[in-house]
């Protein structure tokens, strides 16, 4: 080694020491932040055996999870999420709560980086130890992002955090996934941009509980209350929920922080409605039967698509489906055959 190189350099290279997964499990829920944050790490490794080691550490995490609000938060890109999620979460620790932010960018898979769950957007949050934010990893299919983002909330509530919030960017199919992982859905919009309309069309507002308008300052003001009293006809239109929850429709400044507290004694009054009429649990319990489901599917997609077989046999199959020699079905079922050496 050169001279000039410090001699102390390869401790600081040198890899943590890995721990066990009871030493995981253990510090999780002593609320060791690092050690929640490496158990993630492991969550989005690819590694076989970090996999098995991760999933064993949510088994043993599960009895510990669930104690949480799971709050859905989506909007297009600069409508002021993190602005808003800041200034919430910080209202939420003043009353006592513990927050994760979690944040599932489906745009991050073609970008390579994530502009979600960046710490410098939350710059009151990021400092906190009362906090903890978290991109969703950016490789992989949203249903594998969406499975990971699952597991992480669950370590993060064994790990004490009763407030969970998930963030994602309003560009379509991600609302859908977070949707079937939350107990209430929050849209961001602005007044007089034009995506109120997007938000309609795509069907999104059916999932919608609370609709909040941000910006409502300087210039914005009137229009929000107009594009407020709009919604708020719109929203009449769409049939009761089966949580029995009309949504609402609320207006936020984050800059002037003006709003924020409706929000959260909105949701408080969303939440005691489904608990009374035990929605809450049903749909939680639906969630996770669908969570198997979806589970069971990647995973069998994964072994069938893994196999060496199928592998080798897929690129001539698909030409010979291009040369019109084979039927697409036809085709499907030799792969399977093969799959299964019949
Ligand atoms: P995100 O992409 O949805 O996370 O949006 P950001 O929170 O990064 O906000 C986008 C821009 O809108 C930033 O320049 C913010 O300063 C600005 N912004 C966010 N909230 C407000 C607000 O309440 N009022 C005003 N006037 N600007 C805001």
């Amino acid at each position: 080694m050169s001279k000039n190189i410090n001699p102390n350099i390869n401790r600081f290279l040198k890899k943590k020491p890995d721990l066990s997964v009871e030493e995981y499990y253990k510090g999780i829920i002593s609320e060791d932040r690092n050690i929640l944050s490496r158990a993630i790490s492991l969550l989005e490794s690819s590694r076989e055996t970090d996999k098995e080691k991760a999933s064993e550490i949510v088994s043993k995490c599960l009895k510990h999870s669930g104690n949480s609000q799971r709050i859905g938060i989506t909007g297009v890109p600069g409508v002021g999420k993190s602005t808003f999620i800041n200034i919430f979460g910080k209202k939420l620790i003043e009353q006592g709560h513990r927050v994760a932010v979690l944040a599932i960018d489906p745009s991050s898979n073609i970008t390579g980086g994530s502009i979600l769950g960046d710490k410098t957007r939350m710059t009151y949050l990021s400092g906190r130890e009362e906090a903890f934010i978290r991109p969703s990893p950016t490789a992989g299919t949203l249903g594998g992002v969406a499975a990971k983002t699952r597991e992480t909330m669950l370590l993060c509530e064994a790990a004490g955090f009763d407030t969970v919030i998930i963030e994602t960017v309003g560009v379509g199919q991600s609302e859908t996934a977070v949707s079937t992982m939350v107990d209430v859905f929050v849209m961001l919009l602005v007044a007089g941009t034009g995506d109120e309309l997007q938000g309609i069309k795509r069907g999104i507002m059916e999932m919608t509980d609370i609709l909040v308008f941000t910006k409502e300052d300087g210039d914005n003001k009137t229009r929000t209350q107009l594009a407020k009293r709009q919604f708020e006809a719109a929203l009449k239109m769409f049939p009761l929920k089966e949580s029995q929850w009309t949504p609402e429709v609320l207006s936020v400044s984050s800059v002037e922080e003006r709003g924020i507290d409706e929000v959260l004694e909105t949701l408080q009054k969303y939440f005691s409605v489904i608990k009374n009429n035990e929605f809450f649990d049903k749909n939680r319990n639906s969630q996770l039967v669908q969570w198997f489901y979806e589970q069971l599917d990647t995973e069998l997609k994964n072994i069938f698509f893994g196999n060496e077989d199928v592998k080798n046999k897929l690129p001539n199959l698909q030409k010979e489906i291009l040369e019109r020699k084979k039927s697409p079905i036809g085709a499907a079922n030799e792969l399977i055959k093969l799959f299964f050496k019949k």
